[in-house]
């Protein structure tokens, strides 16, 4: 590995092998990244930022750039090279007036929520406050007002994943939310689940736009459970009326229906989705869904449904409605693509012992494969390690020949490479 003494210009902080510090400023979300960088620089200021780009490129060091650290594949961390870190980038400025907000390249979307909400304002964000603006932002940005307000990248910067550049600051277009919200579940049985789910299914094309359907597939204690439910953001009354349409769905095991702000609801995912832990997930988009698509998520990428295997060890799915706002903007406005999707898929494995990763890896890709042949594509910030394979289920081919036009255009070179990436397009000859 390169040997770093100093980054000429550098003002923020210089970290280098060897000790706490390095060692807890490499660590990011998943806990089965284990990456060492030449060094980690933790940029106070836009001029560090240049300076650490110089610094790598004229020392042929590969660059990674981290906000939130909450890439699967920890893609901000790179073996030997130069961690651009712009966690120390975290100010958050809002103008009421305006209805705009200024974020730090660095921030994490608690800081972006807690401020807006001060003034009764808020943007689509994701739905666990620890992860970073940055890479959500950029990637797309699905959350709970994303149907009322479209994606993050819809209110900000347009995405590219970045792929176009480093971000030191974003400015997004504020909303003005009304701070209250529910979280509603209907548990049942998996066995009495599937008809639940077909209904559920059905309500999801005329769905108020306040609501996000959610369902999931999950174990609870050591027994399997499907809940099927939604996410309300806006009157609490109108919310809880919409529960009446809900429960003709069936009668359910258990039925939890939770008010709280809407800063509570931006954090409640924070505790189940810690740092540290061993992590592999995947994802699909799908324009419809199908009976069998229902089959295949209920059955957990197990291959027949009514074995009783060790449920703590089986990957836990989840589906969660798109549309509304989302699917206002026309496909070709933003890199973000597949905007008539209708519910995303998510299934994913956490656990601590290495000795279970081939084992959990394997039980995760078995679960996204028995999906994907319902599948239309895939969100960018859902990718795990697909490769090119994968950036192109994100995009479209022509959509990517833009954008590989584009990269060939803002970084010919692909400095900025440790990201879904986005190959240069060949220079015209
Ligand atoms: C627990 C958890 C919950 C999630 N929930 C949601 C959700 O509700 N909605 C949703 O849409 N997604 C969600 N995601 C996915 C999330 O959007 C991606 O993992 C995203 O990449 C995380 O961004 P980050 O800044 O935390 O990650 P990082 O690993 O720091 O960065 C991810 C990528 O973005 C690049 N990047 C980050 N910041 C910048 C910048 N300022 N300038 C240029 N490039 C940058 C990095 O180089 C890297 O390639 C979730 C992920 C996790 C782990």
């Amino acid at each position: 590995m390169a040997t770093v003494t100093r980054v000429p210009e550098f003002g923020g902080e210089l970290i280098l092998p060897g000790g706490d510090a390095y060692d807890r400023n490499r660590a990011v979300w998943n806990g089965i990244v284990d990456r060492r960088p030449a060094a980690i620089l933790r940029c106070a200021s836009p001029g560090d930022v240049v300076a650490a780009v110089r610094f790598a490129r004229e020392s042929g060091l590969e660059i990674a750039v981290k906000c939130g650290g909450h890439s699967v594949l920890g893609l901000s961390v790179p073996n030997g090279g130069v961690m651009i870190d712009l966690s120390p980038m975290s100010a958050v400025r809002v103008d009421p007036v305006e209805r705009k907000a200024w974020v730090g390249g660095g921030s994490l979307l608690r800081n972006l929520d807690l401020a807006a909400q001060e003034h009764g304002l808020a943007t689509t964000a994701g739905n666990v406050s620890h992860t970073g603006v940055g890479g959500l932002t950029l990637g797309g940005g699905m959350g709970w007002l994303a149907r009322q307000f479209g994606l993050a990248c819809d209110n900000g910067l347009r995405g590219g994943g970045g792929n176009f550049g480093i971000v030191t600051e974003f400015e997004f277009r504020l909303q003005q939310v009304s701070g209250r919200a529910l979280v509603v579940d209907l548990v049942f049985d998996p066995a009495k689940a599937r008809d639940a789910l077909l209904g559920w299914r059905d309500l999801l094309p005329d769905a108020p736009r306040a609501a996000t359907l959610t369902a999931s597939a999950t174990t609870s204690g050591d027994r399997p459970v499907v809940s099927v439910g939604y996410v309300w953001v806006g009157e609490v009354d109108q919310g809880l009326a919409y529960l009446s349409t809900l429960r003709e769905l069936g009668t359910p095991a258990a039925e939890l229906v939770k008010e709280m702000s809407y800063v509570e609801l931006q954090s409640v995912g924070d505790d189940p989705n810690g740092h540290g832990r061993r992590r592999y997930s995947k994802g699909h988009y799908l324009t419809e869904l199908s009976d069998s698509a229902i089959d295949a998520f209920l059955a957990r990428g197990l291959p027949t449904i009514g074995t009783d295997p060790d449920w703590s060890r089986v990957p836990n799915g989840g589906f969660q409605a798109y549309g509304g706002a989302i699917a206002d903007v026309e496909d070709d406005d933003s890199a973000f693509s597949h905007r008539r999707t209708l519910v995303e898929f998510g299934c994913g494995t956490t656990w601590m012992d290495p000795d279970e990763d081939g084992e959990r890896i394997f039980a995760a890709r078995d679960y996204g494969a028995a999906l994907q042949p319902f599948a239309n594509g895939v969100y960018v910030n859902a990718l795990g390690d697909e490769g090119q394979d994968g950036v192109r289920r994100a995009y479209p081919a022509d959509k990517l020949a833009r954008l590989a036009e584009l990269k060939r255009r803002y970084d010919p070179d692909n400095a900025l490479h440790l990201n879904q990436n986005i190959r240069p397009a060949a220079a015209p000859a």
